[in-house]
C-alpha cells in the first residue's frame, strides 16, 4: 500500500497542469483500489458548489460541467461533516441524491473521503461500486491517508488560480495572483520579460581535447571576454549601486583567477579534456559543494557559481546574448534569476523581478533590495509559459504577482507606488533629525548589520548607532574560523564607518538554524540544542579570539563598544562570560593595545531570561529583548517553519506581557534595555516598546525612517494609553486589529499595509 501510495502523490506532482494531476488521482486510485468508479468533486472558491471535477467510470461528458449545490447530496455530507462516510448501499442514505445524466445508478456501495488542506475542506475524493458492501477498513484507511497529501497539491492550484480554469470559460481571468516570497520590498507595475539561460552546462558532452593549446588559448579568450564584460557591467552600476554590492563584481572577478576556476579548468584540459567539458566539470564540483552546505545563504551561492560558468560556455560556444527587447518598465521573469540576466538590462529599465527558485537569503533578492527593486521570490507556482509580454504587478511587500491586473488593480497599486515615492520623499528630510515623539520622549533608532552593504543603507538612513552586528554572517561566508586579525579588521572597518556612534557586536551565535559549513552540528531539536553562548562557553577559544578582536577593533576609538551575548537561560552563562570578556580584556591592555572597557550586556530571548531580568540586569550593563527567538520560545512555534507560521504571532499577549516585564525589571535597575528583533521595526511594536520605556529599538535599515516618523508624529501619553489597552486584550489578532486602527485614526495608516486597498 505504502509503494503504491508514494507512486500516486509522485505521479501526481509531476503532472505537467491540474487536469492532468486530477485525471492522474482518478485513474490510479480506481486502479489501487480496484474499483469502478472513482471522481474528485472540488468546492468553487467563493461558490456553494461542487464541481465533478474528474472522474473514471461515470459520464465522461459531464466531468467539468456537472456540478452539485453544496447541501445536496452524499458529496456535500462528506464535506460538511469533513469526515470519510462509508455506504454499503448509497442509495438507502436519505441525503442520497440522483443527478440521472451522470449514470452512477448502478453503483451501491459508496466511499467520499473529504480532502482538506489547513481546515479547509477543498473537495472530496469518491470511490464506488456495484457490489453492495461496505468498503474494508484499509480502503478507507488509504483513500484518507492519500487525500491528505493530494490536499496541499489542490490548495497549490487553487492559490494560483488555476482551479478557477476548471470552474470558468473565461480563464485566464483578470488579476491571477501569484503567492512568492517578499525578497525585496516595494511595489511595481510593468511587462514580463521571461528569460531563461542562454545556454545550458548540461547539453555539453565529455570529449577529449583534440589539440591541448587551441582548448586552453580558447579558454583563456572566453575567461578575458567576461572579465571585460564584468568591468563593463560594474563600471555601469557604479553609480547605482553601494561599494559593498559592487564587491560582488569583484567575487565574480576573484572566480576567474588562476587559482579559483579558471585554474581548475586549465588544470583539466591539460590532462586532456576539451574547454567546454572541463568547464562543465569545474563548475559543477563547484556548485555541487556549495549545495551540500547546511546554511541556506551559503547553498544559494551555487547559484552565483553556474550563472558565471554559463557566462564563459556561452562564449566558448561563441553564443552572443541573445538580443532581447527590453521596455521601459521590465519586470524580469525567471525559473532562477541570475545575476548575469539582472545587470544585462539597460540601467533604469528595470522595475521589479520575479523569480520561481530562491529565497529572501538569494544574492539577486539582496541586490535588488539595493536597487530599490521589487522582488518576489520563490514563487514556485509561476506559470512562466504565460508571463512573457504580460501586464505584471509586483509585490515585494507582500510576496505576491498579479498577472494580467485590472485598470481597477493597476490604479490601485499605481497609488501605493506614487505615495511610496513621496513618502520616501518625506521620510529622506528627517534623516537627521533625532528620533522625539511629540511630547519630548526620546528614542535611540540603531540598525541590525550583517550583511555586506548594511553599512551605507543604515548610515544613509541616519542609524544612531548599531544595535546588533550578527557576528555569525561573516563566519558564515568563509571555509574556517576567521582569524583575529580577519575579524578585526571587519569589525574595524564597521566601528570606524559609525564613529562615534555606540556598536553593539554580539558574540558568535550559532546553531539552530544558522550552521557554519566547517563546524557543523547535527541534532534532533537543534533550537533547544547547542546554540549560542551554549557553544561559545564550550569553546573559549573562540569566544576569546573573537572578544580580543572586538576590543582591538575599538582601540583609539570614542565609540561605545557593547559586547552582547545571545541565548542566554542561566546567571552562570553570564559570570562566565564575563569572566572571558576581562581575560580577553586584560590580555590586549597587556599587550599595549589602548582599549577602553567594553558595556557587556545579556540578549533577554528566552521565557527564563524573562522571569529572571531583575538579576540579570543586576550583572550586566544593559539588556536587549531578542524578540524573535523570545516570540518562538514562549509560544513554541518555529520561527523558520511556514507550517506554524500563522501562530508565530509577535503582539500576543503573552509576549507584550514578557516585554513589559522585561522593561520594568531593568529600569528597577536602572540598566539600559533596548530591543532588536523585528518587532522594533514595526509600526505597533515601535509604539508599544516606546511607551513601555525601550530607550533603544533596533531594526533593520530599510524600517528605521518609518518608525522614525511614526514616534516623532505621536504622543508617548497617547502610546501609553495604547499599551494600557492592549495589556488587557486576549488575542494577538485583537491587538493587531486594536493597533492598525489606532495608527489609522491617528493619521499614521500609510504605515498600515492592509490600509491600502488588497484585491
Ligand atoms: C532575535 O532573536 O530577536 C534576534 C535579534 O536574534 P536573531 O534574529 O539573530 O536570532
Ligand atoms: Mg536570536
Amino acid at each position: 500500500m505504502l509503494v503504491l501510495l508514494r507512486q500516486i502523490v509522485q505521479d501526481v506532482g509531476a503532472a505537467p497542469t491540474f487536469g492532468e494531476a486530477l485525471r492522474l488521482i482518478v485513474r490510479e486510485v480506481r486502479a489501487a483500489l480496484n474499483t469502478e468508479v472513482c471522481s474528485v468533486y472540488l468546492k468553487a472558491p467563493g461558490r456553494n458548489q461542487y464541481l465533478f471535477a474528474a472522474n473514471e467510470g461515470l459520464n465522461p461528458e459531464l466531468v467539468g460541467r456537472a456540478t452539485l449545490e453544496d447541501g445536496a447530496g452524499l458529496v456535500s455530507l462528506v464535506g460538511r461533516r469533513a469526515e470519510p462516510i462509508n455506504l454499503e448501499d448509497a442509495s438507502l442514505h436519505p441525503r442520497y441524491f440522483h443527478m440521472p445524466e451522470i449514470g452512477e445508478e448502478p453503483f451501491n456501495a459508496f466511499l467520499g473521503v473529504p480532502i482538506i488542506h489547513h481546515r479547509q475542506v477543498l473537495g472530496v475524493l469518491v470511490v464506488q461500486h456495484r457490489e453492495k458492501r461496505r468498503f474494508d477498513e484499509s480502503e478507507e484507511a488509504f483513500l484518507v491517508t492519500l487525500s491528505a497529501q493530494l490536499a496541499a497539491v489542490i490548495a497549490r492550484a487553487e492559490a494560483v488560480g488555476e482551479m478557477d480554469s476548471l470552474f470558468d470559460a473565461d480563464y485566464p481571468k483578470e488579476n491571477l495572483k501569484i503567492p512568492g516570497l517578499a525578497g525585496a520590498p516595494g511595489v511595481a507595475l510593468g511587462v514580463g520579460v521571461v528569460m531563461h539561460p542562454t545556454t545550458s552546462l548540461d547539453s555539453v558532452r565529455d570529449a577529449p581535447a583534440e589539440n591541448l593549446t587551441v582548448e586552453l588559448m580558447t579558454f583563456d579568450r572566453a575567461v578575458a571576454t567576461v572579465r571585460g564584460d564584468l568591468r563593463r557591467i560594474s563600471e555601469q552600476f557604479a553609480q547605482s549601486l553601494p561599494r559593498e554590492e559592487l564587491a560582488l563584481f569583484d567575487a565574480y572577478l576573484h572566480m576567474l583567477d588562476d587559482d579559483a576556476i579558471a585554474g581548475d579548468v586549465r588544470q583539466r584540459i591539460r590532462r586532456g579534456e576539451w574547454a567546454q567539458g572541463a568547464l562543465k566539470n569545474v563548475i559543477r564540483e563547484h556548485v555541487r559543494r556549495f549545495q551540500q552546505m547546511e546554511d541556506t545563504y551559503l547553498r544559494e551561492r551555487g547559484t552565483d557559481v553556474e550563472d558565471l560558468g554559463l557566462r564563459v560556455l556561452a562564449c566558448l560556444q561563441d553564443i552572443r546574448t541573445h538580443k532581447v527587447h527590453f521596455p521601459k518598465d521590465t519586470i524580469l521573469v525567471g525559473e532562477e534569476i541570475t545575476f548575469s540576466m539582472l545587470t544585462g538590462i539597460p540601467a533604469g529599465q528595470l522595475r521589479g523581478l520575479v523569480s520561481k527558485r530562491g529565497a529572501v537569503n538569494s544574492h539577486v533578492a539582496i541586490l535588488a533590495h539595493a536597487l530599490g527593486v521589487p522582488a518576489v521570490m520563490g514563487a514556485v507556482d509561476l506559470p512562466l509559459h504565460q508571463l512573457d509580454g504580460e501586464a505584471l504587478i509586483v509585490d515585494g511587500h507582500y510576496g505576491e504577482v498579479y498577472a494580467n491586473p485590472s485598470a481597477k488593480l493597476k490604479a490601485e497599486y499605481q497609488a501605493v507606488i506614487d505615495e511610496e515615492v513621496e513618502f520616501a520623499e518625506e521620510l529622506d528630510e528627517l534623516r537627521n533629525l533625532p528620533c522625539v515623539t511629540l511630547d519630548g520622549w526620546r528614542v535611540l533608532l540603531w540598525v541590525n548589520i550583517g550583511l555586506p552593504g548594511d553599512i551605507s543603507r543604515s548610515l544613509d538612513r541616519g542609524a544612531e548607532g548599531i544595535g546588533l552586528f550578527r557576528t555569525e554572517v561573516p563566519f558564515m561566508t568563509q571555509d574556517r574560523f576567521p582569524s583575529e586579525e580577519e575579524q578585526r579588521s571587519l569589525y574595524r572597518e564597521h566601528m570606524e564607518a559609525f564613529e562615534p556612534r555606540p556598536v553593539t557586536m554580539r558574540t558568535l551565535d550559532i546553531g539552530g538554524d544558522k550552521a557554519l559549513p566547517y563546524f557543523p552540528i547535527s541534532e534532533d531539536n537543534p533550537f533547544l540544542g547547542w546554540r549560542g553562548i551554549r557553544v561559545t562557553l564550550d569553546h573559549p577559544e573562540i569566544f576569546l579570539v573573537q572578544a580580543r578582536a572586538m576590543l582591538r577593533a575599538n582601540s583609539g576609538l570614542q565609540g561605545v563598544l557593547r559586547i552582547m551575548l545571545p541565548m542566554i537561560s542561566s546567571m552562570f552563562e553570564v559570570e562566565e562570560a564575563k569572566k572571558l570578556v576581562q581575560q580577553a580584556y586584560r590580555e590586549v591592555v597587556e599587550e599595549g593595545f589602548k582599549v577602553k572597557a567594553p558595556l557587556i550586556g545579556v540578549m533577554v530571548e528566552v521565557p527564563s531570561a524573562v522571569y529572571q531580568a531583575r538579576e540579570l540586569a543586576r550583572q550586566v550593563d544593559f539588556l536587549a529583548v531578542g524578540s524573535n527567538d523570545l516570540t518562538q520560545y514562549m509560544l513554541a512555534v518555529d520561527r523558520n517553519n511556514p507550517r506554524v507560521a500563522e501562530l508565530y504571532r509577535d503582539v500576543h499577549p503573552a509576549v507584550l506581557r514578557a516585554l513589559r516585564e522585561v522593561a520594568r525589571h531593568a529600569h528597577a535597575e536602572k540598566t539600559d534595555v533596548g530591543i532588536c528583533g523585528e518587532l522594533a521595526g514595526t509600526p505597533a511594536g515601535a509604539v508599544l516598546l516606546m511607551a513601555m520605556g525601550y530607550q533603544v529599538l533596533s531594526m533593520n535599515a530599510t524600517n528605521l525612517p518609518k518608525v522614525k516618523w511614526l514616534l516623532r508624529s505621536i504622543k508617548r501619553a497617547a502610546a501609553r494609553r495604547m499599551l494600557a489597552r492592549v495589556l488587557r486584550m486576549e488575542t494577538a489578532e485583537e491587538i493587531h486589529r486594536y493597533m492598525e486602527g489606532e495608527l489609522i485614526a491617528a493619521g499614521l495608516g500609510r504605515l498600515v499595509p492592509s490600509h491600502h486597498e488588497k484585491p
